[in-house]
């Protein structure tokens, strides 16, 4: 098993600092981190589509070289990390919210394979209200996300919904 290695799995529809705060953080603690998109191929959703939303991710986490590594996967995420030979998923805890579900997704995940942990980090103070959700909404309708999301994220979201503002 790999201890060096965490995996950061998330929808990442698009990445957003808070995001990309995590990402940071994490590598003060593991050597590597690998950054996953979890999607469904069955019942595809979301505005971005797997590849665009791997093709932003390696676009902003490239500064960090080969520390950080990006993928996508589905099926079931402790299946996923038992593959890469991770042993800890990295997950990100916003205000008290984020507790329940992630507290759920963490006891359900240590269920299905008791041999990997799941750590938490909280992100920046200012990323506290950042959520991938709010700000495609914020985009939608042509408010100003550019503290939330990397320049080039604030970007894609401004072609992808330039056509409707
Ligand atoms: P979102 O909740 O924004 O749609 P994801 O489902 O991709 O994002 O989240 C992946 C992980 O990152 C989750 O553990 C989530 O709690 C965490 N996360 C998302 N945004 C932030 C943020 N602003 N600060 C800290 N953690 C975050």
């Amino acid at each position: 098993m790999n201890k060096h290695l965490a995996i950061y799995p998330g929808s990442f529809d698009p990445i957003t600092n808070g995001h990309f705060d995590i990402i940071r953080r994490g590598l003060r603690s593991f050597d590597h981190v690998c950054v996953a998109v979890a999607y469904n191929a069955q019942k595809p959703s979301g505005l971005f589509t797997p590849d665009e939303r791997v093709e932003m991710l390696h676009e902003v986490t490239g500064e960090f070289g080969d520390s950080v590594s990006v993928d996508k996967f589905h099926g079931l995420l402790v299946d996923y990390v038992a593959r890469r030979g991770a042993a800890t998923i990295i997950r990100g805890l916003r205000a008290v919210a984020d507790f329940d579900y992630e507290f759920q997704l963490a006891l359900m995940n240590r269920h299905l394979n008791a041999n990997v942990e799941t750590v938490f980090l909280m992100a920046d103070a200012e990323y506290l209200y950042t959520s991938a959700t709010l700000v495609k909404e914020v985009a939608a309708l042509g408010g100003d996300i550019s503290k939330q999301v990397p320049e080039s994220v604030a970007r894609r979201l401004k072609e992808k919904f330039g056509a409707s503002q």
